[in-house]
């Protein structure tokens, strides 16, 4: 048994058993806890560190318990790709040019475009961290199912690595995503039928390969956790109060979470934002008024086409324990989204505009974005107690994913 800290362990396996508290075994690379299937739990020994110089995710290292040279040092999406959604036009450079801080504008609603990581979507965090940790233990091959952009973001960080990486996509995948993922050094399976068909077929796979499943591997989301301080730093605080992203299997909702509270943990942040999935309506599994009505014909938010996401009891705790809740949106709604982003110069893919369409369809949000005045804009992101006692923006709105180029 465990959950006390361990100051042996490294932070990546610092874990327990979310059921039976089964300690994280020694060796291998389990996905679920072998006595009993549950979910692994992040120990004390996972804590927010102060970021080192290095650049990309290189910066976390110490926090992540890696060394500087087992993670990449290109940018990733660090600043953030922050931009200010009332700041007019394709809003401002704050957060993507070098010395322009994100904070330095004050804005009511922050667009975040996690579309600026190199292989186009915020993943690459969890799976850089991830493969990192596989690497670690001593794997040479792996798997996962993915709808496209996990698999693109876990092949290549595999690739670097000299690690062989399959993934299960289903068969409603852009032809564009498989190209992706085999240009990124995978081997793309084609299963038929739709997402949930690929997470079962994952079921045969797993009993005899490591699985890298984004939203079961603790150190996906500890990589995704990243991104959540990478945003307190470029925001500075008070953060906004109300986080809006995609949900389909949740390891963004899950990793946020994760990145948050240790933020929380550490004194820099008070109160948690409110987190808000955004899910596509037929498939709606968090919602309380059930999942809604699909639309005829294949999805097009594919990483968003989960009926049956198997950690909807964790993910439904995460947005409890914020004070978030769940928006249904439409094709027509992420359609509508993806065209207004892109007026603004920042192209997504159906799943990564989600959280936009979502925003869109949120008067409640909108109106409290609307009322809160013009903040004069502070010096410089900070997250610092006298920051605290500044005015919170009200929003923070995540694009997850651009366009595929290849699509
Ligand atoms: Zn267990």
């Amino acid at each position: 048994m465990t959950g006390e800290s361990n100051a042996a362990v490294e932070p990546l396996f610092d874990l327990a058993c979310a059921a039976c508290g089964e300690t994280y075994p020694r060796a291998g690379f389990p996905a679920v806890c072998s006595l009993c299937g549950g979910f692994w739990k992040h120990g004390e020994g996972f804590a927010w560190r102060p970021p080192g110089a290095a650049g990309g995710l290189r910066r976390w290292a110490a926090a992540l318990g890696l060394e500087p040279d087992e993670l990449p040092d290109r940018p990733l999406s660090s600043p953030p790709g922050l931009y200010a959604l009332d700041g007019g036009g394709e809003g401002t450079a704050a957060g993507r040019e070098p010395g322009v801080p994100a904070a330095a504008v004050a804005p009511a609603v922050w667009i975040c475009q996690q579309g600026s990581a190199p292989s186009g979507t915020y993943k690459e965090r969890g799976a850089e961290v991830m493969v990192a940790a596989a690497r670690r233990r001593g794997v040479r091959e792996l798997f996962l199912d993915s709808s496209g952009n996990a698999g693109i973001a876990v092949a290549r960080a595999a690739a670097e690595r000299g690690i062989r990486c399959t993934v299960l996509v289903p068969a409603t995948t852009a032809a564009g995503k498989i190209e992706r993922i085999r240009a990124a050094g995978g081997h793309a399976e084609v299963v038929p039928g739709d997402r949930d068909a690929t997470h079962r077929a994952a079921a045969g796979w797993r009993r005899r390969l490591p699985y890298a499943a984004p939203f079961f591997q603790p150190s996906f989301l500890a990589g995704v956790a990243t991104l959540a301080w990478d945003l307190a730093g470029g925001l500075g605080a008070p953060l906004p109060e109300h986080w809006l992203l995609p949900a389909g299997n949740g390891p963004l909702l899950l990793g946020l979470a994760l990145g948050l509270s240790r933020l929380h943990r550490a004194g820099l942040i008070g109160r948690l934002p409110a987190l808000h999935a955004v899910q596509l309506a037929g498939y709606a599994a968090l919602a309380p008024g059930g999942p809604g009505e699909a639309a005829p014909g294949p999805p097009t938010a594919a990483g968003l086409a989960i009926a049956h996401p198997p950690r909807r009891a964790d993910l439904l705790r995460a947005l409890e324990a914020s004070g978030g809740d769940v928006t249904r949106v439409s094709e027509e709604a992420i359609a509508a989204a993806r065209r207004e982003l892109a007026g603004r110069g920042w192209t997504a893919d159906p799943t990564g505009a989600a959280a936009f369409a979502g925003y869109r369809l949120r008067g409640d949000l909108q109106g409290l974005a609307a009322a809160r005045p013009k903040a004069s804009p502070p010096a410089a992101p900070a997250l610092t107690a006298e920051a605290a006692s500044r005015r919170a923006p009200a929003c923070l709105v995540i694009v997850t994913s651009r366009e595929a180029e290849l699509e």
